[in-house]
This record gives C-alpha cells, sequence and structure tokens, in this order.
C-alpha cells in the first residue's frame, strides 16, 4: 500500500513539469492533426456570405456592435509563405443604419486586405499596391486563428500546452490548446472530444479597450477530402468584456461557407515592390488659430480644438490612438506655454473618437463626457487593465489607486460648462439623430464657433449633404446658437452662412415631408 502511494505520487510530480506538459500537448496536437488534416493542407480558398459589424461603432455606450449584410466574403490563405488574401463586400441589406461606421452604406463598399509575412498592403481604384504597415502584424495574427493556421502554430511553438476543462453549462469536457505566437500573441483553442477545433479566445491591441478580446467559433465541419475537415460556419466577436453589460456579447462577423477548395495553386502572394520597406506614416501635426486662443489642430483625419482659458488648457476630441494624442498635446503646450491641459471634452463614444483619452487621463485631465458613457469609461476603458500588447502611458505611469489622480472624469445630461470667468465652452448634447446616442457638440460663445463630430465635415457641398447634418441643423435651431464659423473634428473649416445656405433648404424640404415634425 505505501509503495504504490510512492509511485503515485511521482507519476504525477512528473505529469507535472513543463517538459511532460508539452510532450502532452504535441501528442494531443498529433490526435488533432489527425482528425483535422491540418498537415494535409498548405492552403485554402473559401467563400462565403452573412454579416459584419462595425467595431467600436455602437449608437448606445453597451449597444452591440450595428451589423451590416456581408453580401460575399472570400478569403486564401497560403501557410508555408505566411500570406493571405481577404475580400469583403458590404452592403446595408437589411440592417438598420444606426451608430457609426459610414452608414448608410450607399451601393456595395468593397476592401481588400492583403498580407504575406510582415507585409500588409491592399490596392487602390487603379490597382495599385498602396502598403498598410500598421496592419501587417494583426493581420498575420488573423492567419494563426484560422482552423488549420491554429494547429500549425501550435506545433510550432515552443510554450505549447494542454489543459482539461470543464464546461459546466454544457456538461462536457474540453482540451484546451495554448501558446505564444509570432512571440507576442497568446491564443487558446478548446477542442472537443473528437479533436476538433471549435473556439479560439484570444486578444489583439486595440488603443480604447486594451488588449482587446477575440473569440472564434468555428462550426459544421465537413469533409475536403484528404483528411482535412474544414468548418462551413464561423462566428466571431470582438471587444467582449466582463465588465460591459452586453447579454449577447460584442459580435463581430458572422459567415456560412458555401465553397472551400483545399490545396488551391499558386495561392501565395508576392510583396510588391511598393510595399517592401513602407514605413508607418509618422503622425503629422498642423495648427492654425481659428480665433484668439482657439487652435485647430490638424494634420490627420481626425483634428482637435484646444482653447486656451487664463490659466489652463481644454482640448476637444482625443482621436485615434496615442500616438496623435501625444503629439496633439505637445503642439497644444508648444502653443500656449506654462499651461496645464485641464480638460479633454470628449464628443462621443466611438472608438476613433476615443483612442487617446488614456494619453490625456495620464497627462492629468478630467475626460469631460455624456453621462451614460460614465460606466464605459471609468470601469473598462480608463480602469487598470490589461495592456500587454501595447502598453500605453497609462499602463506606464499608473495613478496611485487611492492617490489624488486616477479616473478624473466630469459628465453631463444636457449641458456643460467650463468657464474662467471670462471665457466659457459649452457642450451640449444632441437630439433626435442617428449617429450615437451621446453625440455631443461644443459651442464656444465669444468666437460664435462650433465644433463637431461626424454630424457634418466642411466644405459645405449641396452634391453630396451627409444625413447627419439635417438633425445637426434642427439641433442649433433648437438650441438657439449664434454661430459664425463651423470648426469641425473631420474635413474643413466652414462659415455658418454657407452651411446655412447648403443644408437649410434641404432641412427645410425633410421637415416639410414628414410633415413638420
Ligand atoms: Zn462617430
Amino acid at each position: 500500500m505505501r509503495k504504490n502511494l510512492s509511485i503515485l505520487f511521482v507519476a504525477s510530480a512528473v505529469l507535472a513539469s513543463p517538459a511532460a506538459a508539452q510532450e502532452d500537448a504535441s501528442a494531443f496536437l498529433e490526435a488533432v492533426d489527425q482528425a483535422m488534416g491540418a498537415s494535409q493542407l498548405n492552403s485554402i480558398q473559401i467563400s462565403g456570405s452573412g454579416w459584419n459589424a462595425f467595431v467600436g461603432q455602437s449608437y448606445a455606450a453597451d449597444d452591440d456592435w450595428p451589423r451590416a449584410e456581408l453580401q460575399s466574403y472570400s478569403l486564401t490563405i497560403d501557410y508555408p509563405s505566411r500570406s493571405a488574401r481577404e475580400e469583403v463586400v458590404l452592403v446595408q441589406g437589411d440592417y438598420e443604419p444606426e451608430g457609426g461606421g459610414q452608414q448608410p452604406i450607399v451601393g456595395e463598399r468593397r476592401s481588400l486586405n492583403l498580407v504575406s509575412g510582415d507585409h500588409a498592403w491592399t490596392l487602390n481604384a487603379e490597382g495599385e499596391p498602396q502598403a498598410q504597415p500598421q496592419a501587417a502584424e494583426v493581420r498575420q495574427f488573423m492567419i494563426w486563428t484560422s482552423p488549420h493556421g491554429f494547429i500549425k502554430a501550435a506545433q510550432a511553438a515552443d510554450d505549447t500546452r494542454v489543459v482539461a476543462r470543464h464546461m459546466a453549462a454544457e456538461g462536457r469536457t474540453l482540451n484546451v490548446v495554448g501558446f505564444t505566437t509570432m512571440d507576442k500573441y497568446y491564443v487558446t483553442g478548446e477542442f472537443n472530444d473528437e479533436h476538433v477545433l471549435e473556439r479560439i479566445v484570444t486578444a489583439i491591441p486595440n488603443p480604447v479597450m486594451g488588449d482587446m478580446q477575440v473569440e472564434i467559433r468555428y462550426s459544421d465541419y465537413r469533409d475536403l477530402g484528404n483528411g482535412i475537415m474544414f468548418p462551413f460556419r464561423y462566428h466571431a466577436h470582438q471587444g467582449d468584456h466582463p465588465l460591459l453589460p452586453v447579454s449577447t456579447g460584442r459580435n463581430w462577423r458572422d459567415y456560412r461557407v458555401s465553397e472551400a477548395v483545399p490545396n488551391v495553386e499558386d495561392a501565395a502572394l508576392s510583396v510588391p515592390d511598393a510595399v517592401e520597406g513602407a514605413e508607418p506614416n509618422p503622425v503629422n501635426v498642423a495648427s492654425t488659430e481659428v480665433a484668439d486662443g482657439v487652435w485647430r489642430i490638424a494634420g490627420g483625419s481626425h483634428h482637435s480644438i484646444a482653447v486656451e482659458f487664463s490659466d489652463f488648457i481644454a482640448v476637444i476630441e482625443a482621436p485615434q490612438n496615442e500616438a496623435r494624442s501625444e503629439a496633439v498635446i505637445a503642439e497644444a503646450k508648444r502653443l500656449m506655454p506654462g499651461k496645464p491641459i485641464r480638460y479633454l471634452v470628449n464628443t462621443h463614444h466611438h472608438f476613433d473618437h476615443l483612442g487617446g483619452i488614456r494619453t490625456y487621463a495620464a497627462e492629468g485631465a478630467t475626460i469631460v463626457t455624456h453621462d451614460r458613457n460614465r460606466y464605459l469609461y471609468e470601469t473598462v476603458i480608463l480602469a487598470p487593465q490589461s495592456r500587454t500588447l501595447s502598453p500605453d502611458r497609462l499602463s506606464r505611469f499608473p495613478f496611485a489607486t487611492t492617490g489624488p489622480g486616477p479616473r478624473m472624469i466630469e459628465t453631463f445630461t444636457e449641458r456643460h460648462a467650463i468657464s474662467d470667468g471670462e471665457r466659457s465652452l459649452l457642450t451640449f448634447l444632441l437630439q433626435n439623430q442617428d449617429h450615437n446616442e451621446n453625440m455631443s457638440v461644443v459651442y464656444l460663445p465669444e468666437p460664435r464657433i462650433l465644433i463637431n463630430a461626424d454630424m457634418f465635415s466642411g466644405p459645405a457641398n449641396p452634391d453630396n449633404i451627409d444625413p447627419d447634418s439635417i438633425p445637426l441643423y434642427r439641433n442649433i435651431q433648437r438650441l438657439g446658437l449664434d454661430i459664425d464659423m463651423h470648426v469641425p473634428i473631420h474635413g474643413q473649416p466652414e462659415s455658418h452662412e454657407e452651411f446655412e445656405r447648403v443644408i437649410g433648404p434641404e432641412a427645410m424640404q425633410q421637415t416639410a415631408a414628414a410633415g413638420g415634425g
């Protein structure tokens, strides 16, 4: 009896060692390869259709992402060359054009995403390659989240482990394989008792969410011959978070495969000369003083406006990411030396307008936003949480949890004012518009400037009126704002006279058509 116990003890000690765990993993992956045919597959070409959602562009802060019809989806992966070609064709379809993502989609919207090893690019309308170096890493990583890519990467990794996990809700036990790939991304895959991959859980870097969770579910496996099993249903989430009350999760993409062809010829992509050696564009900042002490800091696709007060600076909008915000902060301090940035006013919660608020929080600024954004911003975005994939200033220079500085946020429901006794900056919630439940505009009474995001971008063009500029027009009337100039977050400044001339008649016509409503 005593002898048996000691043998048991030795056996379990061996099993618990890392080397044994990896041996278990390689035996398990061999069984997986048998079941799914990964080593039989060098390339795959699939096509299908379903729906696709705009990540970070929800109407309300706690909504699921808004969707559009994925009219066609095609993907070709070549594993040995680490290359992939993905074509996405979206139409609005039966989906409500609510939220951001430049909806409604008129006609079809096509995007082509190419990657080969460490290079990413797309083709412009003339078919010329356009380098996309910032996209290369995640695009290559997505190859290793394809069903057979996962197995190949797990077999190649040196830290692969397999653990058993009981799923109480389903009454079954799965085997979960986890490993690090590309020296950075940790990815796990859940396998059923037939050694078939059902779900991937991993994370990609995102300026708003940090290590943003990605979940991919594979189902409806079919036999493609040669021992290759391929899933004909793809369902994925991006941005799920345990503290966000979205019961359905944050759904990103769903499609059914209509055709899957294994081992297609000439699937490998070669990197075009124009893409080889391309570097990410440096952050460009170009500022102009649009009124006394009011600076428009442009230079990219999204601008910020910095306003000088007697002993502080207020900045409107922290778009895109930390790199842009660092450049805008440096420019504002150069223009208005010796004054701290006390406020960052955020117009709405869409990720492209939100990616820099952590940088302003790290700077010590108070974030001003609508009250319905408070939970998301305080609990998730500004909170200390994992940012291992792309550390930022706030994660590297954290505030003491009980110290004087963390997570300063000021919220409002209808109207917010910042003032030094002489100058004021007013923020108003817009009503009756579809872009974002919490969309707000900023009004500077003394220079009579209105700042909006995504509702109206100058110059006013009678041939291309943004449908969102109609509700903006009505809200200006409702609030009785006396405006000289629009300084929008996108596009060029425009006089209110010209805004009236172009948008006014269209707004009147729509009001008349709606019976005066
Ligand atoms: Zn938006």
